[in-house]
């Protein structure tokens, strides 16, 4: 599991839906220490007696966890049947890291909660079987939008949060041919939509938008399942 911003309850919810429980998680990864990211991290730990893993900076903000694990933001480290490889990125936290997870010769590459794309992060998500990424705003939106100018320069700054642009940038400077999912995420209510985000991920990369998914903050997501057997694989732009 990475990061969690739920109750046990709303928690146990979604991981029923995916057939599921928390007795089948081995571990938590924390990528750092905002509230949506972490505020259901200890309860649902210790529910579970479930081991959590963070880099340094972060686990010095964290207080409620006994035997917090830390691994170091500069080294890939095993878990769980994964090799997991932290990706630092600029982000308003401690040492806020986003991972990449590599198993049976696939590659997974996870990246929310960056406000700007550093040539490091281009170098470790090219070539993934399926990433997840952040589209979190779209700049019309937010700047006319009903937050306060405080949080609007926050977001917005280097390192705030990617819209919409800039992860279509992101994507374009990687290669994506192998790409079996890409999935949309940590995508703002009231500054995006999912058709927005639809339309200039699709158009940027040239793929159908209906193989694109976008994560809804209330119902989530359902499994995506990589395949290594050639005959059955399908990639993006397949
Ligand atoms: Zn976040
Ligand atoms: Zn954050």
């Amino acid at each position: 599991m990475i990061d969690n911003g739920f109750s046990i309850k709303e928690t146990d919810k979604r991981m029923a839906r995916l057939g599921v429980s928390g007795e089948d998680i081995s571990a938590i990864l924390v990528t750092h220490e905002h509230g949506d990211h972490l505020s259901g991290v200890a309860r649902y730990a210790r529910r579970y007696n479930i081991s959590v893993w963070a880099s340094h900076g972060t686990a010095t903000m964290i207080k409620d966890i006994d035997g917090l694990q830390c691994f170091n933001s500069h080294e890939s480290f095993n878990l769980g049947g994964f090799l997991v490889e932290p990706v630092l990125v600029p982000h308003d936290a401690r040492e806020p890291t986003q991972f990449i997870f590599r198993s049976n010769d696939m590659k997974l590459g996870v990246m929310t909660d960056t406000g700007s794309i550093t040539q490091h992060m281009i170098e470790v998500l090219a070539g993934c079987d399926a990433l997840l990424l952040e589209c979190n705003y779209d700049r019309d939106m937010l700047l006319n939008g009903v937050y306060p100018e405080s949080l609007k320069r926050r977001v917005v700054g280097d390192w705030g949060h990617l819209d919409n642009q800039q992860s279509v940038h992101l994507l374009k400077q990687l290669e994506t041919e192998k790409l079996q999912h890409l999935v949309l995420a940590h995508v703002s209510e009231k500054n995006n939509s999912h058709e927005l985000v639809l339309d200039c991920v699709s158009s940027a990369i040239h793929c159908d938008r209906a193989r694109l998914k976008v994560i809804d903050q209330d119902d989530g997501l359902d499994w995506c399942t990589l395949t290594t057997d050639i005959n059955s694989k399908e990639t993006l732009h397949a």
